[in-house]
């Protein structure tokens, strides 16, 4: 199996870069939004790869104490996928997702990412073999899996900018000039250009998440997390990051988003994956899963979430 070259000028935040379809990616120079196309992505076509998945999941089980949250998950998400993951509260999304990036380390199971499981095995006699992660891997996966959160999670001292900046200091080491001139790209990318000195006190909720998209996008992710990214934001204000992640979409980003926005999801997903019972219950197309459920436990949670239109 071929694969990308794991050298440091995968971490290069500066120039154009490229997608695994060898597409030029505009998220370093990305244009803002408003000059994004309106035109609705394709729920059909997902780039398909002749390289593998970006991410492979095998078999992931996450419990906590005796409540088994996650009981033997498999997915592959190929370059470009747009997976929305649907589940009634409690079923695992988040979990699910945090276990993707190693905020939750899985009990079972392994995470491939772009060819390489995460963690190294360890077998002691007699015991079934387990999976052990050091901090500095698990940091690189976090950079390039990235993760937006329903509570936006932006330092309350920082400003918009400083938000932005910090993991590119942080973490990538970047002299502060080279990451202003990144967080200043990546804040306009987002609309909000206008809003690099405000502090998340001064922000809408719909502000403070388009921030925080920004500072995913700044660590080059390869593939974008969204836990329910607008459950926490006042109705009117939903839309102006639905935008954004839409735009993101049509730049080819990989993502899987949690989200209740069953009419958003129609119209941007690739395939939509149905959490129950800690197993992906149903999955399919936008249209399968969402107009023509097969099973009752997939109908019964649509029927509860009819409020939508599509
Ligand atoms: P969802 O995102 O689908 O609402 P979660 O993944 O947040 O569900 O939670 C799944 C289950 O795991 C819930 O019962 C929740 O209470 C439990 N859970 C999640 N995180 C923890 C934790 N850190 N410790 C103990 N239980 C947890
Ligand atoms: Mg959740």
């Amino acid at each position: 199996m071929q694969r990308r070259d794991d050298g440091p000028s995968r971490q290069a935040p500066s120039g154009p870069r490229h997608n695994r379809a060898g597409q030029r990616t505009s998220s370093a120079h990305g244009p803002s939004l408003n000059a994004m196309p309106a035109s609705p992505v394709d729920p059909r076509t997902s780039k398909s790869d002749p390289i593998g998945p970006l991410l492979r999941v095998r078999g992931l089980v996450k419990r906590f104490g005796d409540h088994d949250v996650l009981r033997g998950i498999d997915l592959d998400v190929m370059p470009g996928d747009r997976i929305a993951i649907l589940g009634a509260s409690g079923s695992g999304k988040s979990t699910f997702l945090r276990c993707l990036n190693f905020m939750e380390l899985p009990d079972a199971g392994t995470v491939e990412l772009d060819g390489r499981i995460v963690g190294r095995e360890v077998r002691v006699r007699n015991e079934p073999a387990r999976r052990v992660h050091d901090e500095a891997e698990l940091t690189r996966v976090r950079q390039r899996v990235g993760m937006v959160f329903q509570q936006f999670n932006l330092f309350p001292h920082m400003t918009a900018l400083g938000n932005v900046m910090e993991g590119l200091r942080t973490v990538r080491g970047q002299r502060a000039a080279e990451a202003r001139a990144r967080a200043e790209r990546e804040l306009a990318r987002v609309g909000l250009a206008d809003k690099a000195d405000a502090y998340p006190a001064r922000l809408s909720g719909g502000q403070k998440q388009r921030v925080a998209i920004a500072r995913a996008l700044a660590m080059d992710p390869e593939v974008l997390l969204f836990d329910e990214p607008t459950s926490a934001l006042d109705p009117e204000l939903v839309g102006e990051v639905l935008r954004v992640i839409r735009s993101l979409a049509e730049e080819g980003c990989t993502m899987l988003l949690v989200t209740h926005e069953l009419g958003f999801a129609y119209h941007v997903a690739s395939r939509v994956l149905f959490i129950a019972e800690g197993t992906i219950h149903e999955q399919g197309t936008p249209d399968q899963i969402l107009r023509h459920p097969q099973r009752p436990r997939t109908q019964a949670f649509l029927e509860r979430h009819r409020e939508f239109d599509f």
